[in-house]
């Protein structure tokens, strides 16, 4: 059978951070967004490294992408790791490409050199501010000020030979409408005279975030931007490059804000660490140490289900979904515009639902991880444990404190829970459940054997059963009774009544 496949009709999205720290979750759902739109149909992801500003580079930072996108379960079809064919997919090493872009902007008019010092264009905004305006670099002020429009072409060449420091800067046209669209939001109109002469090239020979994604997203054959919000505003004049270079355009979509649980701004980290909870997915070594939510024993099944819920909505399913399940579920045309509360109890809701879903023995190896005193542990009887209180869960790390007395005897008891079963008869009751392990082959008759004995000696079920888990437990916690003592063995039963009797409580 001959497989045909259509080239142009596949999605390519792309992933554009930027190396300046530790990718927040609102940057993660971007990410997937991406993902999910493009697998939908069999698309490419692409992970471009946007790093042309080497001053905010933060080393650490894109391993950290890779790492945290990985640990989603998102993999790149093209990165900086995985060339493809429209590589290389760091702007740091795209600069031959920006260079020869540049030039034909240049050579057909709609960019333009200019020179003018960092005091110079300080001095025009002191003046402007003066008179109560602000300064913009546009149509109405460009012809007063130092660049290729204003000045002679032998002066121009003479400035450019001496190679001084000079920027490139896209002439935005006068007085015409721009009619952006957005899959999201819709169409809207602004006039060109409100934008300003946008720097393309730095006085470096680097270009700025606008020229670089543009002609990357051009030359990636990029067919949709998916970004976030913080974009909008750019997005009228990226339509004019677009035009400006004679381009087909990508369609675009901008993704509604993660706001702060209580409904102002934009995540934040202050947000996160009031709340306590962390915003980003994985732990950060950099500088200042940062916790993710992996450390905070929030399962990547549970933060990518719960993330493709903020301004989409799959459906009217409340299951944990897969993230193969959300790809096929994705509806790019209905995600909202609105931004969407971080909610933890929802995350963890569905964190709960993908911990009944995990195997046992998958959950080992997260509890482990966290865990030193389960890292002692041995592992089957470990996962045993894990399938015993699993249902209790709501993150990773309360499992280990669900079932710890499983494992290890109690290092002391709950004062509340003593209060409980301090009655005449404690250490009667106390000295039976000795005897009986030494008495019996079956632990698991023991509890219905120990009421048998409280009947007959005026004890009722409950002081026993209280009496009984608090020696075991610690306190009035913990599963079935007689599961822990199933599972925990007659010898443990008695060397902990033995303990607690000791005690002269
Ligand atoms: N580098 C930009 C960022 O850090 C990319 C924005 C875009 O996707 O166009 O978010």
């Amino acid at each position: 059978m001959i497989k045909i496949i259509f080239i142009n009709t596949l999605r390519r999205v792309r992933f554009a951070p930027s190396p300046t720290g530790p990718l927040h979750i609102g940057g993660l759902r971007t990410a997937l967004f991406n993902y999910l739109f493009a697998k939908k149909t069999g698309g490419s992801f692409i992970l471009r490294i946007e790093d042309t500003d080497r001053k905010r580079e933060v080393a650490g930072a894109e391993k950290y992408i890779v790492d945290a996108l990985n640990w989603c379960g998102i993999f790149p079809d093209e990165s900086p790791g995985t060339e493809g064919a429209f590589g290389p997919y760091r702007q740091s090493e795209r600069n031959h490409i920006y260079s020869k872009e540049i030039r034909r902007l240049v050579e057909s008019g709609h960019a333009y050199y200019a020179f003018d010092s960092e005091e110079e264009l300080a001095s025009c905004r002191k003046e402007c501010e003066k008179r109560g305006e602000t300064f913009i670099y546009n149509y109405e002020s460009r012809l007063a000020l130092k660049n290729s429009l204003s000045m002679s072409k032998g002066e121009v060449a003479g400035l450019l030979k001496k190679s001084k420091g000079h920027v490139i800067r896209f002439l935005v046209p006068k007085n015409k409408n721009i009619k952006t669209v957005d899959v999201i939001r819709g169409e809207s109109n602004i006039n060109s005279s409100l934008l300003d002469d946008k720097v393309l090239m730095k006085a470096d020979g680097t270009p700025t975030y606008h020229f670089a994604n543009v002609v990357d997203d051009h030359l990636m054959k990029i067919t949709h931007v998916i970004r976030g919000e913080e974009w909008l505003p750019s997005l009228a004049l990226h339509f004019l490059l677009y035009d400006a270079f004679g381009w087909k355009r990508p369609s675009f979509a901008h993704l509604p804000l993660i706001l702060n649980p209580n409904g102002k701004g934009k995540l934040s980290k202050r947000s996160g660490e009031k709340g306590g909870f962390p915003v980003f997915p994985i732990g950060w070594e950099g500088e200042t140490k940062l916790t993710g939510f992996k450390e905070y024993g929030i399962l990547p099944a549970g933060l990518v289900n719960y993330l493709a819920t903020i301004g989409w909505s799959p459906k009217e399913s409340s299951e944990a979904l897969s993230l193969a399940e959300l790809v096929e579920m994705f509806q790019l045309k209905s995600v909202v515009s609105a931004g969407a509360n971080f909610d933890l109890e929802k995350l963890k809701w569905y964190n709960h639902k993908h911990i009944q879903e995990a195997s046992n023995e998958f959950l080992v190896d997260k509890i482990q991880a966290l865990d030193i005193s389960a890292q002692k542990t041995e592992r089957k009887q470990l996962a045993e444990a894990t399938g015993m209180v699993k249902e209790r869960a709501n993150t990773v790390s309360e499992l280990w404190g669900l079932m710890e007395y499983l494992f290890l005897d109690p290092k002391g008891y709950d004062e509340k829970s003593l209060k409980k079963i301090k009655k005449d008869g404690l250490d009667k009751i106390c000295s039976e459940i000795i005897s009986l392990c030494e008495n019996t082959n079956d632990p698991g008759g023991f509890i219905d054997s120990l009421k048998i004995w409280g009947e007959k000696n005026g004890f009722g079920a409950g002081q026993i059963m209280m009496t009984a888990r608090t020696i075991l437990v610690g306190g009035l916690k913990g599963i079935d009774l007689q599961k822990i003592i199933s599972f925990v063995g007659l010898e443990v039963v008695s060397k902990r009544a033995v303990t607690f009797s000791e005690m002269n409580i």
